[in-house]
């Protein structure tokens, strides 16, 4: 079994609890006018590892994690490798390593309901609650990412919510309780984490030869951040 990993990550300290190995698997369907990592699109521009020699590598790193520690599959969209995914949790598990995945919720089928069952923690990554603005600016309808979390809900697996705070998009009032009502009506949502916009990823896309679809639009304000989040956990 093997999957294409963009890059790696040894000692993360943002995607998910505690330190993380991270790896960044390579491959997203979805594109975000708000994606940061446009180099991280295409699968076939990742290394191609066996699940055994990943978990071996996140394994090298397990005096770091702690009690809450582990490792996170990120992307891209670790989706798009599920069958890959699942065997490098089921392996981390297997050696008591605590497993973490970051995704859009983009689609649920028999190898994402396999990698599911080898899942301690997701990080679901809602970036909008308008059904609108969710299918111009990230390319698939809400309900996907909605349909994602009640299955998570119905597994009882802890889950965070993620959201990318954009200036001028995302960060109304209306925005944020729709966030709220979406977390409250969803027991496993244990969290909800924002993170502010920012535009560090204008280079990658002129590197790449790509317009920058939010190039025009301004950074978020990280304190004013973190109030609102604070706020949305109270
Ligand atoms: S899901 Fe993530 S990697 Fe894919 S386009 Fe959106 S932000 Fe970028």
């Amino acid at each position: 079994m093997t999957g294409f990993v963009h890059s790696v990550q040894s000692l993360g300290t943002v995607d998910g609890p505690g330190v993380r190995f991270v790896a960044f698997l390579a491959g997203c369907p979805l594109r975000c006018s708000c994606c940061h990592n446009p180099d991280t699109w295409e699968k076939m521009s990742g290394t191609e590892y066996t699940a055994a020699a990943l978990a071996e590598k996140a394994a090298h790193f397990r005096d770091y994690f702690g009690d809450k520690g582990g490792i996170t599959l990120s992307g891209g969209e670790p989706l798009m490798q599920a069958a890959f995914a699942a065997e490098v949790f089921r392996l981390c598990r297997e050696r008591g390593i605590n497993t973490c995945l970051d995704t859009s919720g983009v689609v649920l089928n028999d190898d994402v309901r396999r990698l599911l069952s080898h899942c301690d923690r997701v990080l679901l990554d809602i970036k909008y609650t308008d059904d609108t603005l969710y299918r111009r600016h990230v390319g698939m309808p809400l309900q996907n990412a909605l349909d994602f979390l009640n299955e998570l809900n119905e597994r009882k697996i802890p889950t965070t919510i993620r959201r990318v705070v954009i200036p001028t998009i995302n960060d109304t009032d209306e925005n944020y309780t729709a966030l709220r009502d979406i977390a409250q009506a969803h027991p496993c949502v244990d969290r909800i984490e924002l993170l502010p916009f920012k535009k560090i990823c204008q280079v990658k896309y002129d590197e790449m030869n790509l317009a920058f679809p939010f190039a025009a639009v301004p950074e978020a304000d990280p304190r004013a951040v973190r109030k609102r989040e604070i706020l949305l956990n109270t």
